[in-house]
């Protein structure tokens, strides 16, 4: 493929350009600094049911579920 692609900005705000959104890495930092801010993935989740006005639903995956 003989498309260039143009470097973008981190979407986490460091400043630093990658190919695609993020650099490596950062996404799971970015993650990682917002349940840090909000308590947790569970508060997190909550947040966001609130503004969403619907429960999150976790897709399982093929595993089938024990009860
Ligand atoms: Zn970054």
């Amino acid at each position: 493929m003989a498309i260039k692609l143009q470097p973008k900005h981190c979407q986490c705000g460091c400043g630093g350009t990658c190919k695609g959104n993020w650099i490596p890495g950062h996404d799971q930092q970015l993650r990682k600094a917002i349940e840090h801010e909000v308590g947790g993935l569970v508060e997190l989740r909550r947040i966001v049911e609130e503004l969403l006005h619907r429960s999150i639903d976790v897709q399982p995956t093929q595993h089938t579920r024990k009860h």
